[in-house]
């Protein structure tokens, strides 16, 4: 059986016009070898020709997989199936070696007639369930493999981690299997379908063409996907939501650095069963953990820190081999290393804003370093709770005006992406010496800037959110973690994000 292409990340090409298509074709051979084009994209059947035409006289050297799947299979192509057979035929002519035909159109053929239409070019047979995993994949595996086809690809939507990996449990039974994984929880195994034995995942380049898609850029540079095997480490961050967290160019930056056989991945769990109970099956080696899961997974754990313990709060999971459970908190560590050097914390007075998960690690490691603690929360009852778990004091807002403290910590999301005009203190209320808002998204919030004009020391939430991730990061490895790379990696994913956001209209 011919294997389909050499790289295993296959770009998909998409676009309207028949030039955008051509310069997503030209960066996408820049990085793969492997590519689809999606013709039923193009907007009508001239850009298609067009397109076909231009790329018989250029004949890129790389595997083609022409596919123009209509409406009725969740494609755009509106034509009849003779005209659709058509367009792959000429695709095939014009240097594409594999077309991708839906089982809705093959299935009104005969194999023996597709051979006569298509013969010089190399069938994938495919199955799409945009709504739901059909119930008996394997039955529909076999239909597929019947229509004589040289691969198969099924795509499924998942609405769950289990679904996702009862998926990918067909990629084993037979080679040139492709298997696709379809929606937002199930986004990691968009790149673990390589490792389970699917012979390709997609990404597309620019234009999403099915729900829940990682990015081609963050396949092959951030998850490494074309690199993955079964030795490879699997960790990850699980958290709803989870799309904004920079935990994965953190970790995958160290663990590229110090050239480990590693992965970190972003989960969105809705139901934290859901994942626990994926975590062996995925071979998952320890996770992050963060909103709103950082108190419900104590109940969860084999054995826990009793430092988080005493926090109630737990953000980093290691995975035995035998697959126990062992929480710890770094956002304790994250808080020291951003205060320590600043603040002689043993005979400091710090207030803390918020009494949430984040305020309760604050509480704790300023405490324990001698400082003495004050809480102030819109809740006085939830601030005095802390207060008295820290052996420090609830402190009313009404006082902050005269009152001195060596610093003043901002643990509310009040200033966060996006409502970043907002600060949960004025100008007035900070009679400090330092300010520390763990906010780290602006890395310079308002509440800092304020800090800033007056003179007044301040200390952004990146500070903490790279110490945090560094201790986790050496917690799972028992390496030193390599802190330059991992820094680089976030500030340029925030210059990134920070430019993409000035350039929208
Ligand atoms: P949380 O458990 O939801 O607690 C938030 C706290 O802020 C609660 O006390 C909440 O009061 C209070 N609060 C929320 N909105 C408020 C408002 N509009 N006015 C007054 N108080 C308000 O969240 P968390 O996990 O502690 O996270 C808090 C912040 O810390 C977030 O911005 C998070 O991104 C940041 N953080 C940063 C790092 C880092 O590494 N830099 C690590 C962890 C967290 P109620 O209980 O009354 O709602």
């Amino acid at each position: 059986m011919v294997a389909i292409g050499t790289d295993k990340i296959c770009a998909v090409v998409a676009a309207e016009h028949s030039s955008s298509m051509w310069n997503q074709l030209t960066q996408a051979l820049r990085q793969t070898r492997t590519v689809e084009l999606r013709l039923d994209w193009l907007r009508n059947e001239r850009e298609i020709h067009v397109f076909l035409r231009r790329l018989a006289k250029k004949r890129p050297r790389a595997t083609l997989i022409a596919t123009c799947r209509r409406r009725e299979a969740g494609g755009r192509f509106r034509g009849p199936i003779s005209s659709q057979l058509l367009i792959l035929a000429q695709a095939l002519r014009a240097g594409c070696a594999w077309y991708d035909l839906e089982i809705e159109s093959s299935s009104k053929w005969t194999a023996e007639l597709l051979d006569v239409l298509l013969g010089g070019g190399r069938r994938i047979a495919s199955a799409h369930f945009f709504r739901t995993s059909p119930a008996n994949q394997r039955r529909v595996v076999a239909d597929l493999w019947k229509t004589r086809p040289q691969a198969i690809k099924i795509a499924a939507k998942c609405g769950s981690l289990s679904a996702g990996v009862q998926l990918l449990g067909l990629a084993r039974v037979k080679r040139n299997t492709i298997v696709v994984p379809m929606g937002d929880v199930v986004l990691p195994l968009r790149c673990l379908s390589l490792r389970a034995g699917s012979a390709l995942t997609y990404a597309p380049l620019e234009n999403a063409t099915a729900p829940g898609q990682a990015s081609f850029d963050t396949l092959k540079n951030l998850w490494k996907a074309d690199q993955i095997s079964r030795k490879t480490y699997v960790y990850g961050v699980i958290g709803n939501p989870i799309a904004h967290s920079l935990s994965p160019q953190l970790q995958n930056a160290g663990f590229q650095a110090r050239k480990m056989d590693a992965v970190y991945f972003p989960f969105l769990v809705h139901d934290l069963r859901d994942f626990l109970g994926a975590v062996k099956a995925l071979g998952i080696r320890g996770f992050s953990v963060t909103l709103p899961y950082k108190q419900e997974i104590l109940r969860h754990l084999d054995s826990c820190d009793p430092l988080a313990s005493a926090i109630g709060a737990v953000n980093t999971v290691v995975v035995t081999s035998a697959g126990n459970l062992y929480g710890f908190n770094t956002d304790y560590i994250g808080v020291l290393g951003s205060l320590q050097e600043r603040v002689t914390l043993s005979q400091s007075r710090v207030l803390i804003l918020g009494a949430g998960g984040a305020a309760r690690a604050v509480a704790f490691a300023l405490a324990q370093s001698g400082a003495s603690v004050c809480i102030c929360a819109r809740r006085p009852k939830e601030a005095k709770k802390l207060a008295r778990a820290v052996g420090g004091l609830e402190f009313p807002r009404s006082r902050l005006k005269s009152e001195f403290f060596d610093a003043i910590v901002n643990s509310t999301p009040i200033g966060m992406y996006p409502k970043t005009e907002n600060s949960p203190l004025s100008a007035r209320d900070l009679n400090c010496r330092l300010v520390f808002d763990l906010i780290y998204r602006p890395v310079t919030t308002k509440l800092l800037q304020l800090a800033s004009r007056r003179g007044i020391e301040t200390v952004s939430g990146l500070e903490m959110f790279l110490a945090q991730g560094m201790a986790q990061w050496e917690i799972w490895t028992g390496r030193r973690a390599p802190a330059a790379a991992m820094r680089k990696a976030v500030l340029d994913a925030l210059r990134t994000e920070t430019r993409t956001a000035q350039a929208k209209p």
